[in-house]
């Protein structure tokens, strides 16, 4: 999609911290970090949100989590803890319309979130 933004940061025209990419999925550090570990995941293709996700595009959903899992690793957190959250829609505070999964890691979390 020409107008979003993670569109133009897979397609180059924007310009992003990149930790991971393949010819499926982009990592790129968050512009606006709350936490010391602070990583999008997207999918290259364009998909709005978790209400968008069915059997034709599950592949790449779960790819994106195994490579979560490979990087908490290799950042050194996966056994203090982190979170994975998916915002999908305007109460659930989505403001990008491309689907994403935040990872944020190396300090405390609460729940609720509020
Ligand atoms: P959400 O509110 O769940 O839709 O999250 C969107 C996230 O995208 C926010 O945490 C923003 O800081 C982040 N963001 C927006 N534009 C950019 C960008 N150009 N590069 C990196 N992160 C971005
Ligand atoms: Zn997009």
């Amino acid at each position: 999609m020409s107008e979003c933004v993670f569109c133009k940061i897979v397609n180059k025209e924007i310009p992003s911290e990149i930790v991971y990419e393949d010819d499926k999925i982009i990592a790129f550090k968050d512009i606006n970090p709350i936490a010391p570990v602070h990583v999008l995941f997207i999918p290259k293709n364009h998909i709005a949100s978790l209400n968008d996700i069915d059997n034709e595009n599950a592949d790449v959903i779960s790819h994106i989590f195994i490579k979560i899992r490979e990087m908490v690793k290799e950042l050194g957190i996966s056994d203090e803890g982190y979170r994975v959250v998916s915002n999908c829609g305007a109460l659930g505070g989505q403001t990008v319309d491309h689907i994403h999964f935040h990872l944020i890691g190396g300090r405390q979390f609460q729940w609720p979130p509020g």
